[in-house]
């Protein structure tokens, strides 16, 4: 039996984790879970998981949630001190990280002190401070396991392999909402049309940088610090039915895919189960007769700039992705709340970047400093 902490269980990953722990329960326990805003979902969930820690976005939000009633007793907190008390409970054997956005990485780091093996979905983490995660699993001997589908394929790909003989990834994208508009047509686009992902359902921050592909520079990022490779060595590669979900090329010129239908509980499985794996009834089965035939296309630079400014910051390193990161982050609230159009994204993050001096080797404070810092900046330019 693996105890599991849950941070965002209310989250479109996190409500994917427990299907996969409900359809396993003879595996999986959940053990603690956190929750952002939604009081209502969070307790049809612990009703049904009974957890024994449970911590509570906010304030405001405890508020609601302490007027429903539940069958069985379970401690609670409240705000970003809950987050870290969940994640190193020392009950839970993994913490599965399905937050979004850099909140996510102060419980990381602290669950990797508790040597929790670490799920990890929020991407975030890895592209704020990636260095530091990475230095601090290697210190405590902490696995860390993705839960993105790409990152997962390359892992499952890199299975009885040396990673010296790794050429290149070729992490596949579908593209996102607007992946057959020009430039010229992305201008106007509402939020709903945004929101409209045609592969994947998600969360709504992780659907616009789809639509924008940060997502994809975000997960190239994230693919440096999970296989500890350069830039030079991480493509991209565009890919619209999201059926192979990332490749490895060897020196010898072989390339090894992993295919499926776009479905999260896959790689989220993998992650919990991993070594081993567990059969998954609920999932389609891959069927290429029906599909058809697959298509490639270039990724191109100058139509997505996430992408391209994803790929430099990434290069020139230190706190360069800090705030690519706080800078997206902020950018992203904003078009969703109406305040800026779609292209006013990257502009944002564009002067954010431009102005940002680069400090090469980030401490946690100072990354936290220049994650409110690029925060702050973003917000004045919307008004
Ligand atoms: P979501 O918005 O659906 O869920 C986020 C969860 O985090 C919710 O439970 C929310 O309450 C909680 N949360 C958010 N801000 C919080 C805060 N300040 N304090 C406490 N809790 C907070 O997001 P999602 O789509 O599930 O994505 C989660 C992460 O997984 C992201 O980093 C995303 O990039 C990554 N990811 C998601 C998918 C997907 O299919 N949804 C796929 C690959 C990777
Ligand atoms: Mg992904």
């Amino acid at each position: 039996m693996k105890n599991i902490c849950l941070l965002g269980a209310t989250g479109s990953i996190g409500e994917q984790t427990l299907e996969v722990i409900k359809a396993h329960g003879d595996q999986f326990r959940l053990t603690a879970m956190t929750f952002g805003k939604n009081a209502e979902k969070a307790a049809e969930i612990i009703e049904t998981f009974k957890p024994q820690y449970v911590a509570v976005g906010d304030e405001h939000t405890y508020e609601t949630f302490k007027q429903y009633s539940f069958s069985h007793s379970f401690q609670t907190g409240i705000g970003e001190e809950a987050l870290i008390e969940a994640a190193v409970i020392p009950e839970a054997d993994i913490v599965v990280n399905a937050l979004v956005g850099s909140v996510g990485l102060l419980p990381t780091l602290k669950a990797i002190e508790h040597k929790k093996t670490i799920a990890l979905a929020n991407k975030e983490t890895l592209v704020t401070a990636g260095h530091i995660v990475k230095e601090h699993a290697k210190k405590y001997h902490v696995p860390i396991l993705p839960v993105d589908s790409e990152h997962s394929a390359i892992f499952q790909a890199l299975q009885g392999e040396n990673p010296k003989h790794i050429k290149r990834l070729i992490v596949t994208a579908s593209g996102g909402s607007f992946r057959d508009r020009t430039r010229k047509e992305l201008e106007g686009v509402t939020v709903e049309e945004a929101l409209n992902h045609p592969n994947w359902s998600m969360g709504a921050k992780i659907t616009i940088d789809s639509a924008t592909m940060m997502n994809k520079g975000l997960e190239v990022i994230e693919a440096h610090w999970l296989f500890d490779l350069p830039y030079d060595q991480i493509d991209v590669l565009l890919h619209k039915e999201s059926i192979i979900h990332s490749m490895v090329e060897f020196h010898d010129r072989s390339v090894i895919a992993q295919l499926g239908t776009p479905d999260m509980r896959v790689p989220i499985q993998y992650a919990l189960s991993y070594p081993d794996r567990l059969p998954f009834e609920e999932a389609k089965s891959l069927d290429l007769w029906e599909i058809g035939q697959l298509n490639f296309a270039q990724a191109d630079f100058e139509r997505f700039r996430c992408l391209q400014f994803a790929y430099e910051s990434g290069k020139i390193g230190g706190t360069m992705p800090t705030v690519l990161n706080a800078a997206n982050e902020e950018a992203v609230a904003a078009f969703l709340a109406g305040k800026i159009t779609f292209l006013g994204i990257e502009d944002i993050i564009e002067k954010a970047l431009e102005r940002h001096q680069v400090i090469l080797k980030p401490s946690l404070q100072e990354i936290r400093e220049v994650d409110k810092e690029a925060r702050k900046f973003a917000q004045t330019l919307l008004t």
